[in-house]
């Protein structure tokens, strides 16, 4: 296997997974640069990520505010579920892949009241059954979902649960770490209070800090409410209303990093032609995986374009570690699996990627089945 030696010029391999993401040469050459965290440079960056993610979000500052945090997206999640449940509250953890399971598992480790629905991985959270639940249990004071549910490249109706969860006068949560900023979200309208994104996914920037778009009156509500002082997330946005800081030693070279992927969403159209990009990625990718003869896990009706689970190839001669190393030696990565009742690989479609690397990496997938000896038809 070669070596990923940094040498002037290397070309890194193309990341086909969910995160960390290949990056464009400018983002990596943004963070060339050091920058005093409390220097007024570094708190223009600040306020101006806070703001470009808002219109990524459709989101207006009077009703909306972003509150980045140290950290990578499972932070960002613990900061939510550890705020935004009041101590006599209860948490609802709606769940059909192992994100899902995250947030409750968070909930349970801070000891926080919480009550799971289980639905399976290849189908979408009911809309009708979790506001059956909320009926029966008026206890229930906030609801926990994923937008795209990683495991498999599943999308959740996020705006039909987002209703009913208003209706019931609870709070709403929604983890679209995968998915933000590629595809096209109104937090109002989908009656978000709260949701959370990194910043290696789709906007397609380096690990290093993850970001809350919270309602403010929501957010306001919660002060006290915090069960550790670095994730608690109403004071670090009473701090950066205060100053335009963070409270603790922020991350800067990747904010920086973050700021420029932000202006090229921007430059690119914005929410809706990274949507297209990615779309474009997916529907080259499937195209030529189903030519070879892989299946999907998903149904086509419940799959996002995201990230696509594929099923292992029946030949008994395949390998996933064979395939994944033969592939990585041509510089493609691809992505383990993560369904629970299904053996599967998966390929991401986000990052800075395009079709024309999609149909390098099938070509280079149609080299390593003949490499393998492997009979797909
Ligand atoms: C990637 C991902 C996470 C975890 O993010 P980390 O940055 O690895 O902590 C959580 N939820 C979803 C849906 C994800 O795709």
């Amino acid at each position: 296997m070669k070596t990923n030696t940094k040498i002037p010029g290397w070309k890194d391999k193309i990341l086909f997974t969910p995160g960390p993401l290949t990056t464009s040469p400018k983002v990596k050459q943004a963070m060339l640069r050091d920058l005093g965290s409390r220097d007024f440079e570094f708190i223009g960056v600040i306020k101006g990520i806070r703001e470009l993610l808002l219109k990524a979000g459709q989101a207006t500052s009077d009703e909306y505010t972003t509150v980045p945090l140290q950290g990578c997206g499972t932070y960002a999640l613990e900061a939510v579920i550890g705020c935004y449940v009041p101590q006599d509250g209860k948490l609802l953890v709606v769940i059909n892949g192992a994100y899902g399971h995250r947030i409750a598992k968070i909930a349970s480790v801070l000891k926080i009241d919480f009550e799971t629905m289980e639905f399976p991985e290849d189908q979408t959270p009911d809309p009708a059954q979790i506001q059956a639940k909320l009926k029966s249990d008026p206890n229930i004071t906030n609801v926990a979902i994923t937008h795209c549910e990683t495991t498999t490249g599943i999308m959740n109706p996020i705006k039909e649960v987002g209703a009913i969860v208003k209706a019931a006068g609870a709070k709403f949560f929604v983890d679209a770490m995968s998915c933000f900023g590629a595809v096209p979200t109104n937090l109002a309208e989908c009656n978000i209070d709260y949701l959370v994104s990194s910043a290696n996914k789709c906007i397609e920037g380096v690990p290093g800090f993850s970001f809350v778009i919270a309602k403010i009156s929501s957010l306001l509500e919660t002060e006290g409410n915090a069960r550790s002082l670095s994730f608690d997330l109403c004071a670090q946005y009473k701090g950066l209303e205060a100053n335009g800081q963070f409270r603790f030693t922020p991350p800067t070279h990747a904010m920086l990093a973050f700021y420029q992927a932000l202006l090229e969403l921007d430059a690119e159209g914005g929410v809706e032609a990274r949507a297209a990009r990615y779309r474009n990625n997916y529907e080259t990718l499937v195209k030529g995986m189903r030519k070879m003869g892989f299946e999907e896990y998903l149904d086509q009706k419940v799959q996002g374009y995201i990230i696509t689970s594929f099923r292992y190839p029946k030949d008994p001669n395949f390998s996933f570690e064979k395939f994944y190393e033969a592939l990585n030696e041509r510089d493609y990565v691809i992505y383990p699996g993560k369904v629970s009742n299904a053996d599967c690989f998966r390929i991401g479609n986000i990052g800075r990627i395009s079709a024309s690397d999609v149909r390098d990496l099938l070509g280079a997938i149609r080299d390593v089945i003949k490499e393998m000896g492997l009979k797909l038809l």
